[in-house]
């Protein structure tokens, strides 16, 4: 069988296409991330039904898993070199190791992509595809906007009525700022992939910085059109 990342033929591994944790919030009913204080916490005895794939050679499979079990230690808080800043309409977590957590986030979206279960909505990302594998696979993050995606954060009220919904991601029906993305609900977060060429003309705020600070808006409605056009300032996209 022939591994999705490394296209060696080797055994292949059964594998979560995401990571279990995220099927659920990553943050508490009452009080928001990290209880606006240090992240996260609960972990639910009920969640939708996580799926699983043979997709990977024990080898990715370990390589994937690192990236994971460094985003769940960001999230969580395990990690006592994080700090939060909380800017009211946004907040920052910095501190964050860049390389482990852009390749997360890249994971997400080429996992999508390269399943084949039916629940996973058609995610075809042409050529782009093949780039964040070789990406991927020899585990160079890139520049923070190149496959870069983008954390919403659900005020008190849309976390009523999101926080129980797992979206894997999904086409965005409008482009943002004339680049392509896909939404995804995970961990009662909303994460935008941007897939463009041309990525760079983003501001650089939207993205996890090279120097560990990770952003999240927070944002009162679901979908990401009511906020596009505001919710960060400057840069305009072509493609
Ligand atoms: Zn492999």
């Amino acid at each position: 069988m022939t591994c999705k990342l490394c296209k060696k033929d080797r055994p292949l591994v059964k594998s979560h296409i995401f990571p279990e944790w995220l099927y659920t919030p990553i943050y508490d009913d009452d009080d928001g991330i990290f209880d606006r204080g240090m992240i996260m916490k609960r972990d639910r005895c009920t969640r939708p039904e996580v799926l699983y794939e043979r997709l990977f050679c024990e080898e990715c499979e370990q390589r994937i898993a690192r990236w994971e079990g460094y985003a769940h230690d960001v999230f969580f808080g395990n990690d006592p070199g994080l700090k939060l800043e909380d800017l009211g309409s946004r907040f920052i977590i910095s501190g964050v190791r860049y390389a482990p957590f852009k390749l997360f986030q890249m994971s997400l979206i080429w996992r999508a992509s390269i399943s084949d279960r039916p629940v996973i909505y058609r995610v075809d990302l042409g050529p782009h595809a093949e780039r964040l594998r070789e990406m991927l696979l020899q585990e160079c993050p890139g520049e923070n906007h190149r496959y870069g995606s983008f954390l919403l954060f659900p005020s008190s009220s849309l976390q009523q009525r999101i926080q129980d919904f797992f979206g894997p991601p999904e086409r965005a029906s409008r482009k943002f700022r004339g680049h392509t993305a896909y939404e995804g609900i995970f961990g009662g977060i909303v994460w935008m992939f941007i897939i463009s060429n041309h990525s760079e003309v983003l501001p650089d705020v939207m993205f996890l910085s090279e120097n560990g600070q990770l952003p999240f808006l927070v944002i009162d409605v679901p979908d990401f059109e009511s906020f596009s056009e505001t919710a960060f300032a400057g840069g305009e996209g072509d493609g």
